[in-house]
């Protein structure tokens, strides 16, 4: 009988996407990004994003800090419009930080259905974020009361879908992987990791993205999860 519910965070419960293109903009106007040459700030974010997604298997891989995320995806943004103001880089890359988290914006039904989920279940996060930066999307989302341990990789040391970090987790709850359940977007980082570790797996998959892997149970919208468990 499961007894715990894993949740990944970003993309899954908290709408990253959408929340890091508003900060983004809010960026450009900040900067007055046009009088740098760079007229079109959708052409940008879409620059910054194909940056930072490359950055981010780096970082995922450990052959880059955070550090070195954080300055460089800027950094080499702004550098494919011939901007090279490090201090402006170095600038933005800390607005980013600063701001982004602070957004709010989470999938349908998030506060439904970890309504629903908590008087029946455990609930608890495991994250590839960063420690600080996941606390205060919690916090200013108000999703923090509804879980018992928000597990990050930056303190556990190893990254999903190492299979330490969910065993961790397991460890950490007391929970055995009968009683668990993993919900994530990421079907590598999250399904995959989680399953290879003998834990159910949900699939979350909002876009309905085509695959050949064979997630536990596979969802469209948070709402299915109340038909789940
Ligand atoms: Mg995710």
């Amino acid at each position: 009988m499961k007894k715990h519910i894993f949740f990944d965070l970003d993309r899954t419960l908290w709408d990253f996407e959408t929340n890091s293109h508003e900060t983004l903009l809010e960026i450009c106007e900040k900067y007055n990004l046009t009088n740098l040459g760079i007229n079109n700030y959708a052409d940008f974010i879409k620059k910054y994003k194909d940056i930072n997604e490359k950055l981010w298997d780096l970082y995922r891989d450990n052959k880059i800090t955070q550090k070195d995320l954080r300055r460089d995806r800027f950094q080499q943004t702004l550098s494919q419009y011939q901007i090279t103001d490090f201090q402006l880089s170095e600038k933005i890359g800390e607005d980013y930080i600063d701001i982004c988290p602070r957004k709010t914006k989470l999938f349908p039904y998030t506060i439904e259905v970890l309504d629903y989920l908590q008087s029946k279940y455990q609930l608890h996060i495991i994250t590839n974020g960063f420690h600080k930066t996941q606390h205060i999307k919690l916090e200013h989302s108000n999703l923090t009361p509804y879980f018992h341990q928000i597990i990050t990789s930056e303190k556990v040391g190893v990254k999903k879908p190492n299979p330490k970090i969910f065993e961790f987790s397991l460890s950490k709850v007391n929970a055995s992987v009968e009683e668990s359940v993993y919900i994530g977007d990421d079907l590598e980082v999250d399904v995959l990791g989680c399953q290879n570790c003998g834990i159910d797996g949900v699939y979350f998959n909002p876009k309905k993205i085509e695959h050949q892997e064979n997630p536990k149970y596979e969802i469209s919208c948070l709402s299915d999860l109340k038909g789940l468990f």
